[in-house]
C-alpha cells in the first residue's frame, strides 16, 4: 500500500487522521498505464477517456497527469465534463461522447471542444451552426455497430459520403465502439470490425478510432488512427482472461471506529442477516454505501462460511464482512487476526494487494467500472506523482 507521503487533499480542509476512509492515487502509474497502451497501440495516437470525474480519480488531477504522459487527445461525457477537462489543459483535443444536445454550440465553440455526433439529427445540426457561424469546426461521427445506444445505424454511415452537410464542418474524427472487446473470442468483435470497416472505408479521409481499453488487446489489432482507453488507465484488467498488464493506480482505507465481541448465537448489522455461530470479533469501519463502497458486497449468512461478499485486508489477514453494509459503516469478521495487532484508529485495506477493483467489483457482483466511478466525496484523497 502507498504511503500517504506527497501532496494530499481532504475533505473540507480535515486533515486524512480524522478522514473514515483515506483513497490514496498513484498519478506515476497513471502515466506508466497511459505510455504501456501507447506501446501497445501499434503507433495509433493514444487517448485517454476521462469521463466520470476520471473514473473517480478526479479530472483535476488525472488529466495534467496524462498530458505530462504525451497524451493529446481527451474523452469525456459530459459538456460539463470537457470545461473542466480544458481548465487543466488549455492546448488539448476534448470530444464529448454523449452527443450534441440542441442550443449547445455556442458552448463547444466557446471553449474549442467537438462534439460526438451520433445522429443524424446531431449532424443536422451541428452543420447548421457551422455554417451560421461561418467556421468549419472539427466534430466526430459515431457510427453504431452493435451497441444499439448512441450512433448512426451502418447503412447510414455508408450513405453519409453524399450528404451535403459534411462540407459544413471538419469530420475530424469517425469512431465506433465494441460491445465485448474484453472477450477474445467473441463473434461479435469481428462482425463490429467489419461493419465499422465497411463505412471507414466509404470515408477514407476521415480519421478512424474503435478500440477501448480491451479492444487495444484484441487478437485482431483494430487499431486504425487513435485508440480510446479508459478503464485500463486506472488499473482495470483489460484482460480478464489473463494476468492484469496494468499497474494498480487507486488503493482505499478505511478505519476502524471500534472492536468488539459479538456472542454466539447473535447477528451483526441491520436486518440481523448476518449470525454469530460460536463468539466473534467485530471491527466497525468508517466507510459505508454512502461513501460508494457497494450495499451488494454485504455478507449475508453465518460466520465462517465462504460468502460471496466484501473482503478487507487487516494486518496482513483476509477478514470477511459481517452483515449487512450500511450507510456510514461497515461491519467485518476480524477473529483470525491476533487480538494484539489491531486497535481503534488502525487503517485497514479495502482496495489494495490481491482485493483489486476487479476483485471487489467481482465480490459486490458488478464490475471494477462501478467500483471506481463510486468511489465516494468523503475520503481523504491523497495523490502522488504525476510529474511526467
Ligand atoms: C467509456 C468509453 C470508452 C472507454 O472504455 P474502457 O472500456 O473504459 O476503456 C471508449 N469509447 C467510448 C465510446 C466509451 O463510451
Amino acid at each position: 500500500m502507498t504511503k500517504l507521503t506527497s501532496q494530499h487533499e481532504t475533505t473540507g480542509g480535515i486533515p486524512a487522521s480524522a478522514a473514515g476512509g483515506i483513497l490514496h492515487i498513484d498519478l506515476d502509474a497513471l502515466g506508466a498505464n497511459w505510455r504501456t497502451l501507447r506501446d501497445k497501440a501499434g503507433g495509433a495516437e493514444t487517448a485517454a477517456v476521462v469521463k466520470a470525474n476520471a473514473y473517480g480519480i478526479g479530472i483535476e488531477q488525472a488529466v495534467p497527469a496524462l498530458g505530462k504522459a504525451g497524451c493529446r487527445t481527451f474523452f469525456v461525457a459530459h459538456l460539463s465534463e470537457a470545461i473542466r477537462v480544458r481548465a487543466v489543459v488549455p492546448d488539448a483535443t476534448i470530444y464529448v461522447l454523449n452527443g450534441l444536445f440542441a442550443g449547445t454550440g455556442p458552448t463547444y465553440a466557446a471553449y474549442g471542444l467537438r462534439p460526438v455526433l451520433g445522429s443524424l439529427e446531431e449532424i443536422e445540426e451541428w452543420a447548421g451552426f457551422c455554417r451560421a457561424d461561418g467556421q468549419r469546426r472539427p466534430a466526430a461521427i459515431h457510427v453504431d455497430t452493435g451497441m444499439n445506444r448512441l450512433g448512426l445505424t451502418v447503412p447510414q454511415g455508408l450513405a453519409l459520403k453524399d450528404r451535403a452537410e459534411l462540407k459544413d464542418f471538419e469530420t475530424a474524427l469517425l469512431i465506433s465502439h465494441f460491445v465485448s472487446a474484453e472477450e477474445n473470442d467473441n463473434p461479435l468483435n469481428g462482425e463490429q470490425i467489419e461493419a465499422f470497416e465497411a463505412v471507414r472505408s466509404s470515408l477514407p479521409w476521415i480519421p478512424a478510432s474503435l478500440p477501448n481499453s480491451s479492444g487495444i488487446f484484441l487478437r485482431d489489432k483494430p487499431r486504425y488512427n487513435l485508440v480510446r482507453p479508459g478503464y485500463a488507465l486506472y488499473g482495470g484488467n483489460p484482460t480478464p482472461d489473463r494476468d492484469n498488464p496494468m499497474k494498480p493506480v487507486v488503493g482505499l482505507e478505511a478505519r476502524i471506529v471500534q472492536l468488539r465481541w459479538v456472542e454466539a448465537d447473535h447477528t451483526v448489522g441491520y436486518n440481523g442477516r448476518w449470525l454469530a455461530l460460536e463468539k466473534r470479533r467485530i471491527a466497525t469501519l468508517s466507510v459505508g454505501y454512502a461513501d460508494g463502497y457497494p450495499r451488494s458486497a454485504s455478507a449475508r449468512g453465518k460466520s465462517g462460511e465462504d460468502l460471496l461478499a466484501g473482503m478487507i485486508m487487516v494486518a496482513g489477514h483476509p477478514c470477511p464482512f459481517a452483515g449487512n453494509v450500511s450507510m456510514d459503516l461497515i461491519t467485518i469478521d476480524v477473529t483470525a487476526v491476533p487480538e494484539k495487532e489491531i486497535q481503534r484508529g488502525d487503517t485497514v485495506t479495502l482496495i489494495g494487494g490481491d482485493l483489486t477493483i476487479d476483485e471487489v467489483g467481482r465480490r459486490a457482483g458488478t464490475i471494477g467500472y462501478e467500483i471506481l466511478t463510486s468511489l465516494g466525496t468523503r475520503y481523504a484523497r491523497a495523490y502522488r506523482g504525476g510529474q511526467g
